[in-house]
């Protein structure tokens, strides 16, 4: 795997100390139609676990995931975690404070739960916090079109309720506060300290993570089947989630050098 072998010495010639950042579903745990059933596999788990005690090295996950759903894949000690795709950055060990929302945002989400509800229900949807996820993974195996019906109605349903509208393979999701993987990854960047950065991800969603790392280190698209559109220019790639697990499986070797 000389390719691999190639990324993981440009990683470890990355200026300390490194920030490993990734997302999760897609990245270090396989796609499954149902997001409840998804799971880091054991042995990504134990280089995450590496990587986070790993001297002069940090690391963080990064996801769209509520907090309390990315709490049943894993419960690693000492790592940043961004949950509902920026919407909540914790440091290691920090607890999450309450949060508000404004009036109006809390009847625009309640207006959009509603239409989910009898419009939707054959979806996969995720409710967290501050945002209303719409899965279609399921339903476009049986029946694309339906699948893209309901992507396109979700859309034009959360603009028309002024919530933002954030586009993924097989998702639209409605949020009240716009954030993206691109600002959280900044945010853990300047907050952790470190001097250079790593992350890798998959989806539409990762891409202004990816630039903000080939920027600070070195960002990397994880290929799928269900890849829409060409990846950042300035990304790596890795072929799958399995070659992600190679290489972080090395590099948790390697740091501790
Ligand atoms: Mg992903």
């Amino acid at each position: 795997m000389t390719r691999l072998r190639t990324l993981l010495e440009s990683l470890l010639e990355l200026e300390r100390p490194l920030l490993v950042a990734l997302d999760v579903d897609g990245t270090i745990s396989p796609i499954v139609a149902d997001p409840d059933l998804a799971r880091i596999p054991d042995a990504t788990l134990s280089s995450l676990e590496a990587l986070a005690g790993a001297p002069r090295a940090g690391l963080a996950l990064i996801t769209g995931r509520a907090l309390s759903s990315l709490a049943r894949m894993e419960q690693l000690e000492g790592i940043w975690r961004a949950v509902e795709h920026g919407g909540l950055v914790l440091a290691p060990g920090q607890a999450p404070g309450p949060r508000e929302l404004v009036p109006e945002r809390r009847e625009a989400l309640e207006l959009f739960q509603h239409w989910v509800r009898t419009h939707a229900r054959d979806a996969f949807i995720e409710y967290k916090p501050q945002a209303i996820a719409v899965h279609v993974r399921a339903i476009a195996a049986k029946d694309p079109a339906r699948a893209a019906r309901l992507l396109g109605e979700a859309d034009e349903l959360a603009q028309n309720l002024g919530l933002h509208v954030r586009r993924g393979k097989a998702l639209r999701e409605a949020e009240a506060v716009r954030h993206d993987k691109g600002s959280a990854l900044t945010e853990i960047f300047e907050r952790s300290g470190a001097r250079s950065v790593f992350f890798a991800g998959d989806d539409l969603t990762d891409f202004p993570a990816i630039e903000f790392a080939a920027e600070h280190g070195i960002g990397a698209f994880v290929c799928s089947d269900e890849q829409r559109g060409a990846p950042p220019a300035s990304a790596e790639l890795l072929q799958s989630v399995d070659d992600t697990a190679e290489l972080l499986a090395e590099l948790a070797k390697r740091i501790t050098l």
